[in-house]
């Protein structure tokens, strides 16, 4: 009975953590990502404020068409770990679309300290990436914004994928600000 128990609240406890990961990456879904939000902002008291990165992987479709899906997986696979690598235990990677990841990024108190992060993660994602079709050169667009608790999760997340379309607009591979 009691190792039943046990049992029971292992595999719950399991259910509950894969219901919270995309199944790809293994990073935080969409949903998890805006319950972080939600919490983050609403903790985000005087002067502490929360960084969001809008990050998605330049010309995937084209890597798809000529490397096969697989490898396209591959890249954003990749992606995610890298993603992962650059940030502190506390920041929060998710994987938002296809080749679309969300970054939250806790306690940044200035703009600089905001471009400064984001530039590391620029920097850690795009490298080549040894895809099972092949080594194939990513790189990645990033539209960085500060929030505080006045924000919503939707509005902070327009805002940085604003900033994002920016960075695409401006060639790609770098990091807009908003
Ligand atoms: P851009 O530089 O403007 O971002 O161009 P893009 O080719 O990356 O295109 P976009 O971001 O607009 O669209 C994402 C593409 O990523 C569409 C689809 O071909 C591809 N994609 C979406 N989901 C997956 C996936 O799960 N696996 C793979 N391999 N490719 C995906
Ligand atoms: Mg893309």
């Amino acid at each position: 009975q009691f190792v039943d128990q046990t049992e029971a609240r292992r595999l719950r406890a399991d259910l509950e953590f894969r219901a919270s990961r995309d199944a790809l990456t293994g990073v935080s879904n969409r949903a998890d990502l805006m319950a972080h939000l939600a919490l983050q902002l609403q903790a985000a008291r005087g002067t502490a404020r929360i960084g969001v990165l809008f990050v998605d992987i330049d010309n995937l479709k084209p890597m798809n068409d000529t490397l096969g899906h697989r490898a396209g997986d591959d890249v954003i696979t990749a992606v995610a770990e890298r993603l992962s690598g650059a940030v502190r235990r506390e920041d929060l990677v998710a994987r938002i679309g296809g080749d679309e990841f969300v970054v939250v990024l806790d306690h940044m108190f200035a703009p600089d300290q905001l471009r400064q992060i984001a530039d590391k993660c620029l920097d850690a994602v795009c490298r080549p990436v040894q895809s099972r079709a092949g080594d194939v050169d990513v790189t990645v667009s990033i539209g960085a914004v500060l929030a505080s608790s006045a924000d919503t999760p939707d509005h902070v997340l327009k805002r940085a994928d604003s900033a994002l379309y920016v960075a695409k607009e401006a060639g790609r591979n770098q990091v807009s600000l908003g």
